[in-house]
């Protein structure tokens, strides 16, 4: 368990602070009542103050003291609200599968928590209406999903390898892309995602696809050798270059991609292509990022 976590173990411990509510009632008795009752007392038996004037230190600690009981036991309250409805909400979202709708526009770590729940929540519902729908495709992008992209890799080596021209399967990783997604939130993130998957599918050739391997990360296996499909990579990484963001403040944003492409040589099989279009990607982004490395120019360096 958590170190932060231990002196909560402890209040839950005791046989009065089992619920949420009655940890704030002993938070307040604690902090707030103990103390004026201590100096109460020690007016009454130490203190010089006698009759008329004695009565009124008593009553006036008194009526401050359950004042700051009250707006303490409010404030405390009111700051723990949040996590009420929060952990109600997703309560319901197990239970009833109805979806949490809880605010985002809170700056601190609750609005944080908040919004993660809303994403996390939605997120979850697609992987499995995705999953019980159509296993091939990506839910963000509507492009193919890695398990598909896999199994058309497989399927495009062996049409080269029957027709006997050629293939090149290039990797595209956006470029600090979790810089985004940390200052703009996953909402954002997504819909950076999704605009990229849009960028891509519109902008290949009929004879080419492309697909959402993980993450930032996307795939595109392109008919032709490494020079084409490098020249036709750094013709997308351009319009990439000119598509607007807009986050939710409004402020617009631009991406860059690091882009490995590697043309399929007799005996290598899929994994063996992607592994190789991973190193000439690593290579793009150990360059420096915003360029397209093709792995035969790449492998005659190392
Ligand atoms: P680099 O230039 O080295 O690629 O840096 P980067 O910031 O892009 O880092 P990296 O590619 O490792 O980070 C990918 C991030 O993508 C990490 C993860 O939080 C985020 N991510 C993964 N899947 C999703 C998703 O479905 N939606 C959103 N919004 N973010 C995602
Ligand atoms: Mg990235």
């Amino acid at each position: 368990m958590s170190r932060a976590l231990k002196f909560y173990d402890l209040l839950n411990r005791l046989p009065f602070a089992t619920s949420f509510r009655s940890k704030v009632v002993f938070a307040v008795v604690v902090s707030v009542l103990l103390p004026v009752m201590a100096m109460e007392i020690f007016f009454i038996l130490f203190s010089t103050l006698k009759g008329p004037e004695l009565e009124q230190a008593i009553l006036i600690s008194g009526v401050a003291a359950a004042t700051a009981a009250v707006f303490a036991y409010w404030a405390l309250s009111t700051i723990l609200k949040p996590i009420l409805c929060t952990s109600r909400q997703l309560n319901q979202f197990l239970n009833e599968k109805v979806l949490p709708d809880l605010p985002v526009h809170y700056r601190d770590e609750v609005g944080s928590l908040m919004s993660n729940v809303n994403y996390i929540t939605r997120s979850m519902k697609d992987l499995i209406e995705s999953a019980n729908q159509d296993g091939a495709i990506d839910h963000l992008t509507g492009i193919y999903n890695r398990r598909s992209a896999e199994n058309r890799l497989k399927d495009s080596i062996e049409l080269t390898r029957i027709r006997q021209n050629a293939l090149s399967f290039a990797i595209l990783d956006i470029d600090n892309f979790k810089t985004l997604n940390d200052t703009y939130g996953h909402d954002f993130g997504d819909a950076v995602l999704r605009q990229t998957g849009d960028l891509l599918r519109t902008n290949v050739r009929r004879t080419d696809w492309v697909g959402r391997w993980g993450g930032d990360e996307f795939v595109i296996a392109f008919q032709g050798g490494e020079s084409e499909a490098s020249a036709m990579l750094s013709r997308i990484c351009e319009l990439a270059g000119r598509e607007l963001f807009i986050a939710p403040d409004q402020s617009v944003h631009k991406i860059t991609f690091s882009c490995g492409v590697c043309e399929w040589q007799e005996a290598m099989d899929s994994q063996f292509l992607f592994t190789k279009a991973d190193e000439a990607l690593y290579a793009a982004k150990r360059g420096g990022r915003d360029q397209v490395q093709v792995w035969s120019e790449y492998a005659r360096l190392v």
